[in-house]
């Protein structure tokens, strides 16, 4: 099912779907694949492309999150342990145990940590990944050969996930058309439509045509994270806000300054909260920060407080401090917060999920992880089957391969950006060998084919340079510079694919150019 297939399904006014979701990240796109799998009738609009907004910008973990274990959490930290367990099962193309070690520079955090990480490894239960266990000074720096060793006493190796979080939302939305399910990006809800005192439907418009739609849906749900008060406010102009908004940076640095497979985690920062430094793609991710905003944006921007806050603490852990001068890229999200009262920071506010039903239907679901989206699905669904009156069909979802999926141990003998295709690998590969062309880089500094943009335009809704720079390939994060050079390559092969004409490839290399300044120092 393309695009196009979904363009004209909205537009058959006869059809009453039962649910229709707003919004394309981890939460819209996992509520999607959960009410389909129950064999519902879905649609699901994004109003740009799938994971713009906070589902392409985080750390990249699936985790319990040790952090929510210091703060008490522990309802949430088993969930998304358990969940943890079930992602790594059914999209191990996507996903991947890792080991994180934390450099302890006192004696007594070796006991301290090591008895916490204990916990958590019982918390994981049948789904564990390993055994959590205290290193010594040596067995520290072998792990993390790169790390700060003056004043190192030990450490504490641990094991969790780690994802690409963009990729995933792909295969959910491919693993969703599979199950019969609608989906279309470049769809925005502008209104939501009223019979008597009950929600109806929503006015959608095509973003590319401008043209609007009138849908008719049994429930429709909101799932549109930091923007959830904008489709709660179309319901009752009169409602109160519930999402506060907290931005979280990143700075993506050259291997280098770790040179390990193994993750580094601080677990206090000067400011109280965790910080990683992770192996990804070949590259180190360093971060985040967590502070709030006054309103949610599309593009956030990192803070000269973020970059040297991120840069000052790296540099007491790596032996080799980087500087601004060393970031290739660096990348800000907005974490989708539900306020209980005012007054509180943050980083205190819960990082469990929310779901809400409004007098007149509206279902809104938000907060909660990454890792959590499979579980918050199916809370929501379970809402939605009482709000609509139905009975209650079980969840397909805990056993639901993802599109992808494979057993086959060739496709994981690929390079990271080609095993994350899974049992598609031998596809993309395949156009690279038939058409040299296909088959070169779209830029010497970054390990991506021409085949794998042509890829996502023919099978995963690509439509702008920045989908395939920013979330198909993570060309974006991976180097700011390189992406901006790459995009007159990307905007012509789309131009071809999509019958696009001279003004728009020039428009869309200027959007993409201009876009890549948020994520260069
Ligand atoms: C810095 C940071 C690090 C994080 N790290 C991790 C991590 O390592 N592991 C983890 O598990 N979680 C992590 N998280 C949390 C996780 O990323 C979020 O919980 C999750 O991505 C939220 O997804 P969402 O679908 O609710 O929101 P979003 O991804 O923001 O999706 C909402 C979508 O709704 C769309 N939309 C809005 N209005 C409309 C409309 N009118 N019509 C149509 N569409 C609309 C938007 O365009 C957007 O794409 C992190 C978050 C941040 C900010």
């Amino acid at each position: 099912m393309t695009r196009d297939d979904t363009i004209e399904a909205i537009s058959d006014q006869s059809m009453v779907w039962d649910c229709l979701v707003i919004g394309g990240g981890a939460t819209g796109l996992g509520t999607a694949l959960e009410a389909t799998s129950r064999g519902y009738r879905v649609l699901l609009v994004e109003r740009h492309d799938f994971s713009k907004a906070t589902s392409s910008r985080s750390t990249k973990l699936v985790h319990g999150g040790v952090r929510y274990l210091e703060q008490g959490n522990i309802a949430l930290v088993k969930e998304a342990l358990q969940e943890r367990g079930l992602l790594l099962r059914n999209a191990p193309h996507l996903s991947h145990p890792l080991q994180f070690v934390i450099p302890a520079y006192h004696y007594w955090q070796m006991p301290f940590y090591g008895v916490g990480l204990k916990i958590y490894d019982r918390l994981a239960g049948k789904l564990s990944l390993g055994k959590s266990r205290v290193l010594s000074r040596q067995k520290t720096v072998e792990l993390l050969p790169n790390v700060e060793q003056n004043g190192l006493k030990g450490g504490i190796l641990y094991l969790d996930g780690q994802f690409d979080d963009a990729r995933l939302a792909i295969a959910l939305l491919r693993t969703l058309i599979a199950l019969g399910g609608h989906a279309a990006n470049y769809v925005e809800a502008a209104a939501l439509t009223k019979t008597g005192e009950k929600i109806s439907g929503a006015v959608l418009r095509d973003t590319e045509t401008g043209q609007e739609h009138t849908v008719r849906a049994k429930v429709v749900i909101n799932a549109t994270g930091i923007f959830s008060d904008s489709i709660r406010l179309f319901d009752d102009p009169s409602v109160q806000k519930i999402i506060a908004v907290a931005q979280g940076s990143h700075l993506v640095l050259p291997p280098k300054f770790l040179q390990s497979k193994s993750a580094l985690m601080v677990p206090k920062t000067s400011d109280g909260r965790v910080l990683f430094a992770i192996p990804w793609h070949d590259r180190l991710v360093v971060g985040t920060t967590d502070f709030g905003v006054p309103k949610p944006v599309e593009e956030p921007r990192i803070q000269k407080h973020e970059i040297e806050f991120i840069l000052s603490e790296a540099g007491k852990y790596l032996a080799q401090d980087p500087t601004a001068d060393d970031v290739l890229a660096c990348y800000s999200g907005l974490r989708p917060l539900v306020k209980h009262g005012s007054g509180t920071s943050t980083a205190k506010l819960s990082r469990s999920h929310t779901v809400l039903v409004s007098a007149s239907g509206l279902v809104t679901i938000t907060g909660g992880k990454w890792t959590t989206y499979r579980h918050m699905g199916e809370d929501c669904i379970n809402h939605v089957e009482q709000v609509a009156g139905i009975d209650h069909r079980p969840s397909g979802t805990k056993e639901l391969a993802l599109h992808g999926a494979t057993k086959n141990p060739e496709v994981f003998t690929a390079p990271e950006h080609l095993a994350a295709y899974g049992s598609d690998r031998a596809e993309v590969e395949s156009r690279a060998r038939a058409d040299p062309a296909l088959a070169e880089r779209i830029h010497p500094a970054l390990p991506y084919m021409t085949a794998e943009a042509d890829w996502a335009i023919e099978n995963e809704m690509a439509r702008t340079v920045e989908d395939i720079l920013a979330r198909r390939t993570r060309s974006l994060l991976l180097d700011a510079t390189a992406a901006s050079e790459a995009a007159p390559k990307v905007a012509q092969l789309l131009a071809n694919k999509l019958g696009r004409d001279r003004v728009w490839i020039t428009e869309q290399i200027k959007e993409f150019q201009t876009l890549t300044e948020n994520y260069k120092l």
